[in-house]
């Protein structure tokens, strides 16, 4: 008997930990569920272990709070290793079945190094990219549960590195205007209370600074980076170099 396949997500966002995607995109995630789209998160690993959390329920329990927060639609955290996350053929497939399984048109994923951080994010990258070539491949089916082929339209990355200013070579930068679900996003983060206590506040300012530098360069509060994997076309030019000010109307 197949599976029965749950209702389809427009966009899924993956990280390596909790919180990974929270800080890069955040604010796009909760203005996209704003927007009408429904929007899911897949962590790699857990997370743990962490030096300031009691143990995975608890960053399990945040990472749920944050999801409540920004009003995704599902959140899928994988059993992969944290710390020691390597881009490998098994990590592809157990992330090719989430895709398999939920139908994202377009898939955001870690961009690029994260200097004086974790490596799992340059591994999460890795695995990003080769599960959405896997989701749609043909032939394989024992490989992925039987779950059906599923094609993803567009892989957008997200730079994640707070101490760096390099990004993966040729890719198209764009900003998304984040003004309106900034201050939801900062909340998201903040449902990490164990990855971020007091002493650790330089996080909010460092977001902070980054987002209202992004979002200046293109005319809105604050913003977010995207980096697409491939060329981005358009058919209304003036639409998408002139954006409309002020929140999108709901679909
Ligand atoms: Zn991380």
């Amino acid at each position: 008997m197949p599976e029965q396949l749950p209702e389809a997500l427009d966009v899924i966002a993956v990280g390596a930990h909790p919180d990974d995607v929270e800080i890069a995109c955040g604010g796009t995630l909760a203005s996209l569920v704003r927007q009408g789209y429904r929007i899911g998160i897949v962590d790699l690993t857990d997370g743990e272990p962490t030096p300031r959390s009691p143990g995975p329920e608890v960053r399990l329990a945040e990472a749920a709070e944050a999801a409540g927060i920004l009003g995704i639609q599902e959140r899928i955290t994988l059993e992969l290793p944290n710390r020691r996350l390597f881009d490998g053929f098994d990590e592809r497939v157990a992330l090719a079945k989430v895709f398999r399984r939920f139908r994202p048109k377009i898939v955001l994923g870690i961009g690029g190094k994260t200097p004086l951080a974790s490596p799992d994010h340059w591994q999460a990258m890795q695995i990003t990219d080769a599960a959405v070539f896997y989701s749609r491949l043909t032939k394989w089916d024992e490989k992925f549960d039987n779950l059906p082929v599923h094609t993803i339209s567009k892989l957008v990355w997200y730079p994640l590195a707070l101490k760096s200013l390099s990004m993966p070579e040729n890719s198209g930068a764009f900003v998304m205007d984040i003004s309106e679900t900034f201050d939801v996003k900062l909340e998201s983060i903040r449902a990490y209370r164990t990855q971020f206590p007091p002493e650790k506040e330089r996080v909010f300012d460092m977001v902070r600074g980054i987002n209202g530098f992004f979002g200046a360069g293109a005319g809105f509060k604050y913003g977010e980076v995207f980096l697409s994997s491939t060329t981005i076309g358009t058919n209304d030019l003036v639409r998408t170099v002139l954006p409309p000010v002020g929140p999108v109307d709901p679909k």
